[in-house]
């Protein structure tokens, strides 16, 4: 055992983070052109949004060398640093803000951002409408629907969301894309499977409803075959480019 351990590393070279962080995105974007051959969709109708939060710019900066653009980010005040630091590539990244949003930490999201997934009550997007600035295009949200029913996720609940989705769709400052959400973790194919397909079912049923929606946020490191099986059209993966998350500092 300690043998073929001690044989084994000896024959590996010495890890390079950034190697690493292009192998690991060749392979996500690997995963995801599988998933959609298998389901007859153009590997190219899934964006991969890579989820930096917790790891430092330098690691952005790294991952837009290899030719990744769209960052997913959960913390209102780290993104922001994150983004001042990345000021000279601004206008080619595309920020993402993915975590919860409270109404009192709007404004820099508003100010700063491309997207907001997150949006779970009208009130959020009604602030991000009022303080999006003048001169910036719309910024684009999705809502957030809790499919799996759990109380403790954040999420509209569905029966809410047709609702709320044409109260933000009327708002000025922002353009109403699609939905999102964050399933309870689950084992099987077939578990992970069906909150995508509820979601989507959602989804269709907006569209059908007059609402114009195209986007899908759904999948993470996981399950995004089985998000993209289901549909998805933006699948957040963090773990599976940048590696495990450290929350100690
Ligand atoms: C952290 C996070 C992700 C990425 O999760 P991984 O399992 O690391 O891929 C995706 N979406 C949201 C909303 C997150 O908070």
């Amino acid at each position: 055992m300690c043998a073929v351990t001690a044989a084994g590393s000896a024959a590996r070279p010495a890890s390079n983070p950034m190697t690493d962080l292009v192998h690991n995105l060749e392979a996500v974007h690997e995963r995801i052109a599988a998933a959609a051959r298998s389901a007859g969709r153009a590997p190219e109708s899934v964006a991969l949004l890579a989820v930096s939060k917790t790891f430092p710019a330098d690691d952005v900066r790294a991952a837009h060398a290899a030719g990744q653009r769209a960052f997913g980010e959960n913390y209102v005040q780290e993104a922001v640093d994150k983004i001042e630091a990345l000021a000279d590539l601004r206008a080619s990244l595309e920020w993402h803000f993915i975590g919860p949003l409270q109404s009192n930490k709007t404004r820099p999201v508003a100010e700063r951002f491309d997207w907001v997934h997150s949006i779970d009550r009208l009130k959020i997007a009604q602030r991000l409408s009022e303080q999006r600035p003048a001169g910036m295009p719309p910024l684009n949200v999705c809502l957030q629907v809790n499919v799996s029913g759990e109380a403790s996720k954040s999420g509209t609940a569905p029966e809410e969301a047709v609702q709320i989705a044409h109260a933000i769709a009327a708002l000025p400052n922002l353009r109403l894309r699609g939905l999102m959400s964050i399933p309870e973790p689950a084992d099987t194919p077939e578990a992970q499977r069906a909150p995508h397909r509820q979601l989507r079912e959602l989804f269709d049923a907006l569209r059908a409803d007059g609402l114009a929606l195209d986007t899908l946020s759904m999948g993470m490191s996981a399950d995004l075959e089985a998000a993209v099986l289901e549909g998805a059209t933006i699948v957040r993966v963090g773990t599976a480019i940048f590696g495990g998350r450290d929350y100690s500092h």
